[in-house]
């Protein structure tokens, strides 16, 4: 019955069925060893991880037209356009066929979260934000050398300074909802992720 509808149409419905996907964002400063506690996520609790950045880092490998504005952008530390960003999601949670995602990095600012909103139609089921000091998270990120053209300690300075004046205030928006979970990230991987575990079971998400 779908493939008599016109393109366009088809959208609408995906996107309405989208509404009901579970969602969960996920935030913290820059290197507070998210990425490692996203794959363990998906591997514990079958969700689908989206990280905002390496959508927009893809995008500017892919060459797209959008590519040297969004690079630019990143290696200014700043935020790239909500009408990009939320592009990119939409179009990774319509292709997948889970309905449970972890969004990591985003949203970035309330423009990025009413804009997502807009969009999507739901908000996350909780947000879980990884607490850890500005110096550990440095020391992290210029330890990790994955190639990154924003770590170097002048361009995680200014992400740090974006994260606190645009990010935080979604996280304080959220934790008005009671929707937040904090976690201690300063610990070794492990035991961050005995929290983590700690707070999915409490919360509904069964283990796959
Ligand atoms: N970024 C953005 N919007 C997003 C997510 C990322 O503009 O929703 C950009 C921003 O410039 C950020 C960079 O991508 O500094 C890297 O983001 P990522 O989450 O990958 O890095 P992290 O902050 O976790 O080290
Ligand atoms: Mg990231």
């Amino acid at each position: 019955m779908l493939q008599c509808l016109s393109p366009s149409r088809r959208m609408v419905l995906r996107i309405s069925w989208l509404g009901r996907k579970l969602q969960l964002y996920l935030f913290c400063g820059p290197g507070s060893g998210k990425g490692t506690q996203c794959s363990n996520i998906v591997e514990h609790f079958g969700f689908t991880h989206l990280s905002a950045g390496e959508l927009l880092r893809s995008e500017i490998k892919s060459g797209s037209e959008n590519g040297t504005m969004i690079d630019s952008i990143i290696k200014e530390g700043k935020i790239v356009p909500s009408e990009i960003t939320v592009k990119l999601l939409q179009e990774a949670m319509v292709k997948s066929e889970n309905d449970k995602f972890l969004i990591d990095g985003f949203p970035r600012n309330q423009e990025n979260r009413l804009s997502f909103e807009n969009v999507i139609k739901i908000s996350p089921e909780f947000v879980l934000f990884f607490d850890c000091s500005e110096e550990e998270m440095v020391r992290r990120l210029l330890g990790r050398n994955q190639g990154r053209a924003d770590d170097n300690v002048e361009t995680i300075r200014k992400r740090f300074r974006v994260f606190e004046e645009s990010s935080l205030p979604v996280v304080q928006y959220y934790d008005s909802k009671g929707k937040v979970k904090k976690i201690n990230a300063a610990k070794p991987i492990l035991e961050v992720f005995e929290d983590v575990k700690t707070i999915f079971q409490s919360y509904g998400p069964k283990a796959a």
